[in-house]
Parts: C-alpha cells; structure tokens; sequence
C-alpha cells in the first residue's frame, strides 16, 4: 500500500487545507470564446456557485449557453443581459449532467431564450436533438465536440471547445478541490476512464485550459488531471487500508478517511466511498 498523504499535491479537496488560499472565479470574459457568469448558488459542495459559460465565436451573432444553472430567474436574465449586451442571442443551451445546480433553470432558460437544450439524458431535453459522444456541434461558426465523462453521474458530459483549446468539464474536474462519484449513479471506474479521456486531450489535441462547473479556471490542464488522478488513487488507498484496519460501513470508513475535510461534505464523500468500495469489491482488490 502506497503511503497516501506523501501522494497528495498542492491543492486539496473542499476544505481539506483550511490555512490555503481559495480563488474565485473570475467572471466575464476567460478565453477569446468563453465567458462566465456566475449563479448566487454558493455552498460547501458548489464552492463559488455555478459557472455558467457563454460560448460565442467572434463576430457570431449567436451564442451558446453551457449550464444555464439553478431556477433563479435573477441569474438566468442576467447570462441573456451579458450574450445580449455582445450583440448576440442565445441559439442552444447545452448542459454537462442533471445535477439541479446545473440543469434545474434549463427549462426556463429555453423559455426566455426560446433555444432547445441539449443534454445526454432524454429528460433533460427540450426540442428534438439530442447529444452523443463524439458529436460536433456547430453553432456559429463555433465547434464544440461533446466527450463522454461518465463518472460524477452517468449523464455526465465535457465540450471541447476546439478553437480556445478547452474543455469544459461541468462536475468532473472543478476549478479547486477534487469532486464526488455520486454512487449508485457514479462509478468509479468510469469515472478514472473519464479522468484519462480528459488527459489524453491535453497529449493529443492540445488543450490546456479547464472551464469548470464550479471554481476558477484552471491553465495547466494536464497538471490538474494528473493531481485528480493521483488524489484518487489516494484515497483509494487510504479506503483499503482503512479496511484492513477493521473500519467497515461507508460511514465508519468517512469518518476515518475524510477526517481532514469540511464535515458539510461527508454526505457527498460517504457516496464517493460506496463509490469506492464497489470499485474495490468489483476488482477483487480486497
Ligand atoms: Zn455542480
């Protein structure tokens, strides 16, 4: 068994590092196409709040609303005052994964927009298109390629944004911390999959930026990823050793494992660690 702390980096989990700085995220403009604005939805489990991301190409006059964010009616004119002010109108709204801080003001978002939203899960759509891994969706002159990254849910999706050479991540990588596996939804090993998917980019295409779901942007991608990938590994670790030691119900084993973090995150880490335990069970690794 690795010794799990000498794996960490710098950054730590929502609360894990009480004494280090915390970012915000900046809004307005990140990237030549992206821009954010940000929901008043602050909480331990959604840092800042919601990013929500307005994508345009330069000189469109349509723009392209990613996550339009929780129901709040003040939130959702503003992101239609700040595309409008651009000399733009909102043409679709695509959403990352179901999650209410995400995808709970989609349908009034459409409604003020009149654009049809986007999503994986059928439920979450409104007018007659879907999304699927590997689509190129072209509005504007704007591509964005849609990368499955099942893991925080099932639904769970990034999009490239081919020409900033980003990737908007929604729950999957945040801009500070590490996130949940939302089990029984989430699964870890697919979540590690999407974990490597979102690297191999950074190797194979170049991107280097991350435009979060919550947080602020992250510049060094493959860093980032790489952290994720080491912080999970761990604490998968730390789960099994806390396993051999005789710790046993997910609410045992939090109380062990996540003893350094903001104990308003435990609900979320007790689903990351059923998350775990499956993924242990599954592989035999106990
Ligand atoms: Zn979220």
């Amino acid at each position: 068994m690795n010794d799990a702390p000498a794996l960490r980096a710098g950054a730590g989990s929502a609360g894990e590092e009480p004494g280090a700085p915390e970012p915000r995220v900046r809004e307005g403009a990140v990237t030549e196409r992206a821009a954010c604005v940000l929901a008043p939805n602050p909480s331990p489990m959604t840092l800042d709040g919601t990013n929500t991301w307005i994508l345009a190409e330069p000189g469109a006059t349509t723009a392209v609303v990613v996550d339009p964010g929780p129901e709040h009616e003040g939130h959702l004119r503003r992101v239609i005052d700040a595309v409008e002010r651009s000399g733009r109108r909102v043409a679709l709204t695509l959403l990352t994964h179901g999650h209410p801080d995400h995808a709970d003001g989609a349908a009034r978002f459409a409604e003020l927009t009149r654009s049809p939203v986007r999503a994986l899960d059928p439920r979450l759509r409104l007018g007659d298109e879907g999304l699927a891994a590997g689509d190129v969706i072209t509005t504007g002159g704007l591509d964005m390629r849609v990368v499955p990254t099942p893991g925080h849910t099932s639904d769970s999706l990034s999009f490239q944004l081919v020409a900033d050479a980003a990737v908007l991540t929604g729950d999957t990588v945040l801009g500070r911390g590490t996130t949940m596996v939302a089990h029984p939804d989430g699964r870890l090993g697919d979540y590690l999959d999407s974990l490597r998917r979102l690297r191999s980019l950074t190797v194979d295409d170049g991107v280097h930026t991350v435009l979060p779901g919550h947080g602020p942007v992250l510049r060094d991608a493959q860093s980032a990823l790489d952290y994720y990938l080491v912080h999970r590994a761990s604490r998968l670790a730390q789960i099994e050793t806390a396993l051999e030691n005789g710790y046993r119900t997910p609410a045992e084993i939090v109380a062990h494992v996540y003893a350094d973090v903001n104990r308003a995150v435990w609900p979320a880490a007790e689903l990351s660690v059923r998350a775990q335990l499956d993924y242990v069970q599954e592989r035999g690794l106990m």
